[in-house]
């Protein structure tokens, strides 16, 4: 009986040693690994991984229309395009030095990712936003829902995972608005856009059919952790409340 009490004093020592630490930890972590990205328009909530995302499966078709990125701003944004032709338009417009057009990736309808210029260079796919963002072609039409299909779709889903990953100043958000929304008719938001936001004038794509929220919350679900740290030590917290001692006092 003595040696029981000596115990459970011993135990009651401990837990209350231990309990700040616990609570500390745990707000710590609650704040650190939480991460809500929000701003102008659709915003999703989650917890930022622990794990590398892999660089889906790409195959490289170098473009000579590239430059190197102004220092500022940092790369902050990805522009979502259709390309309005079939695949071998961008692929062979691209490789033509003349055209001065390019982008940093094409993806096929069938889900093939073509990589045309490394994301760390400036490529030329929508003027003023060139230095600031990664440029996507998505091979199709904006005015054409069947331009979307699962692999396309997924295919950009796990490419945009990777790059939000890689660049980190580029928020898991799509605002609303276009260039007419900010001064001198120039769009200057952070986030996933479409070209049709940043030249409202002359361009539309992706269009009306491509669906934002679907792929947001499919990135976002690649980003997130199924179970986050804190919750484990919330448990922890829960069982040291929850002591002998603390049954005691009531
Ligand atoms: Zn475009």
């Amino acid at each position: 009986m003595k040696q029981k009490s000596v115990h459970e004093c011993y135990l009651t020592i401990l837990r209350v040693l231990l309990l700040p630490v616990a609570t500390l930890s745990s707000i710590i972590l609650l704040q650190s690994s939480t991460s809500a990205q929000c701003g102008r328009g659709a915003c999703i909530s989650f917890e930022p991984g622990p794990t590398t995302i892999a660089k889906p499966p790409t195959t490289w078709i170098p473009s000579p229309n590239f430059g190197t990125r102004d220092s500022s701003p940092v790369v902050d944004s990805v522009v979502i395009h259709t390309t309005e032709v079939d695949l071998a338009g961008p692929l062979n417009i691209f490789q033509t030095a003349s055209s001065q057009v390019s982008a940093h990736f094409v993806i096929a309808p069938n889900g093939t990712i073509y990589e045309m210029v490394e994301p760390s260079k400036r490529a030329w796919h929508a003027t003023y936003y060139n230095s600031r963002s990664i440029g996507i072609e998505m091979v199709g039409f904006a005015g054409f829902r069947s331009t979307w299909n699962e692999r396309n779709l997924s295919s950009l889903e796990n490419l945009l995972a990777w790059i939000l990953q890689a660049y980190p100043q580029i928020p898991l958000i799509h605002p609303v608005g276009d260039a007419y929304d900010f001064p001198s008719n120039q769009l200057n938001v952070a986030g996933i856009v479409a070209h049709a936001q940043v030249q409202p004038w002359n361009r539309s794509d992706p269009g009306q059919y491509f669906p934002w929220n679907q792929t947001l919350d499919a990135v976002g679900k690649q980003l997130a952790v199924p179970e986050p740290r804190s919750l484990a030590l919330c448990g922890m917290l829960t069982f040291f409340v929850r002591s002998p001692l603390a049954r005691r006092r009531t």
